[in-house]
């Protein structure tokens, strides 16, 4: 049966701001909403923080955070206040004006999440402070602090133990750290009697091979790369409604069976499309990001995007539906600069507050790291999530073909410099016509063939300053403007190149692009 997160799903996106839960937080929130006790290992960086403070809103009442952590439990009180959340702290760092207002808060019922030092735990006043307050969740953070094998020992931390026996509420236990000591000796103090939910998984999907390509035709690459498996069920992501229609019509013309899907139609004609994927043999789904709550599929074997997936979480959600039966499964996921562009302009567009809309671009460049990345994909993947690959996986694109690189450094400076001679005015097309020394009539009206950078770039072909371009966006090295028509503007992260003080090293693309451009630009 799919689990129900409707409620932590808009939670999620309204509270939190992301689109899609990391690897393991799913599970995680749900076990701790239901009220499980539940100690969970997760790689620092994972995203650990989600999984208390998520069910901490979905659950009645007040959650108490135990950290050893003092700035960053004001950090994510911060953080909580800002997206709206209720939440306080009690740390020897607060001033007793600041004491006073959570006191005030607690017995007014009105806070959310607590988060507490563990030395309070030591006074009876905060004892009675908590038997007072209406608890229905303790979370317990660096939950390793309770054994004695790690370094990080901390006596407060064995008084949890008991406050769990006199609040008789459920624990929520987190830590990075593994090994089966502390693992058992986290248990036996913090859970005295019981048997909590354990999770503990690696994040690697290893029958799932990894590969992105530079987008060229992207209807063609699709139409290929389904040839190639015919018969075999499989789910194409796309980036709008109207291109999941003209894909599974194109896919049928080439006769597979194929359906779109997405949240513009009705109730009744998606349950159809869910239920033929789910009983039919060899059924492709044109989807938007709508079809996938549902899923629960065993054998999909391939998962494409035709356009570029909104994050990086989003990203794994995504090509982690494909060969849940342990079977052999492929992806494939397109990328080029208009969807770079697309997705910067979704994100400055968006009301989200000025830091939020940072963070998504910090995660867009991750994403967009993994799309340019010069070695094996996994170990860039699990990077992010805080996992590391012993070895290059051999499973994945990079690993199977090396991509070849080389010296960009030359090139970038020379884009940089059209880019600021110009005013930062103008988009990849024109930049590129400069330093082609391409005769247009924009150039020539402009005298942009005055410019010291005209024709500067002849070494490279059209297609690979398109290449240079897309890796410079993928770098973050300069953005679209989107109050300038998507105008190239430098980022600081240009500087040190610019300067002559770093070298970049860039791939060159393995798509061969004259085949499908039809009329070469002069
Ligand atoms: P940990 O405590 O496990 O080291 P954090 O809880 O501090 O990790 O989270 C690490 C980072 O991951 C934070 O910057 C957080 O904003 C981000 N993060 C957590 N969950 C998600 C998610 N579902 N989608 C995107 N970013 C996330
Ligand atoms: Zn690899």
């Amino acid at each position: 049966m799919p689990r129900d997160l409707s409620g932590a799903d808009a939670l999620l996106r309204d509270v939190f701001g992301y689109d899609a839960f990391r690897p393991g937080q799913g599970e995680i929130v749900d076990a701790v909403a239901n009220g499980a006790d539940v100690l969970a290992i997760m790689p620092t960086g994972g995203g650990k923080s989600l999984c208390f403070q998520l069910p901490a809103l979905m659950r009645p009442g007040l959650t108490v955070v135990i950290s050893p952590l003092i700035a960053l439990m004001r950090d994510q009180v911060r953080g909580l206040r800002e997206a709206g959340v209720a939440a306080g702290a009690l740390t020897s760092g607060n001033t007793p004006e600041e004491n006073d207002a959570v006191f005030d808060a607690l017995h007014a019922g009105d806070l959310k999440l607590l988060y507490l030092a563990p030395e309070r735990l030591a006074s009876g006043g905060t004892a009675r402070l908590l038997a007072q307050s209406d608890v229905h969740l303790i979370a317990v953070d660096e939950a390793h602090c309770v054994s004695q094998w790690g370094h990080d020992f901390r006596p407060d931390y064995l008084r949890i133990g008991a406050l769990r026996r006199e609040l008789d509420v459920p624990v929520a236990a987190f830590t990075a750290t593994a090994d089966e000591e502390t693992r058992a000796e986290i248990i036996e103090r913090l859970f005295p009697g019981t048997a909590p939910q354990v999770f503990l998984r690696g994040f690697d999907r290893p029958n799932i091979h990894l590969a992105f390509a530079p987008k060229d035709s992207p209807r063609k690459q699709i139409l290929t790369y389904a040839a190639a498996r015919k018969g075999q069920s499989g789910i194409v992501y796309c980036g709008t409604r109207a291109k999941t229609e003209t894909l599974a019509q194109a896919l049928r013309a080439e006769g597979h069976a194929a359906r779109a899907y997405h949240g513009g139609m009705e109730a009744e004609d998606r349950r159809a499309v869910e239920t033929a994927f789910a009983q039919e043999d060899g059924l492709i789904v044109v989807a938007t990001v709508a079809f996938g709550m549902g899923v629960d599929k065993p054998d999909i074997r391939w998962v494409a995007h035709a356009d570029l997936p909104k994050s990086i979480e989003a990203y794994y959600q995504e090509i982690g539906r494909a060969g849940r039966d342990g079977g052999p499964a492929e992806t494939l996921t397109l990328y080029g600069a208009d969807d770079i562009r697309l997705r910067r302009a979704q994100i400055d567009e968006g009301l989200a507050s000025a830091e939020r809309r940072g963070a998504d671009h910090g995660r867009l460049n991750a994403l967009l790291g993994l799309a340019e990345a010069q070695s094996c994909r996994r170990a860039t993947l699990l990077g992010y999530f805080g996992e590391t690959l012993e070895a290059p996986c051999g499973h994945c694109d990079l690993c199977d073909r090396p991509p070849e690189t080389f010296d960009g450094t030359e090139a970038v400076r020379k884009a940089l410099s059209a880019a600021l001679r110009t005013g930062e005015h103008f988009g990849a097309g024109h930049l590129i016509d400069i330093l082609r020394g391409n005769d247009t009539d924009k150039v020539r009206q402009r005298r942009h063939d005055q410019l010291p950078t005209f024709g500067v770039g002849k070494d490279l072909s059209q297609s690979q300053w398109q290449g240079v371009f897309r890796q410079i966006m993928g770098f973050d090295l300069m953005r679209p403007d989107p109050e300038r028509h998507g105008a190239l503007v430098m980022t600081d992260r240009a500087l040190p190149i610019l300067k002559g003080q770093e070298a970049i090293r860039l791939r060159r693309d393995v798509v061969d692009r004259r085949a499908v451009r039809a009329q070469p630009k002069a």
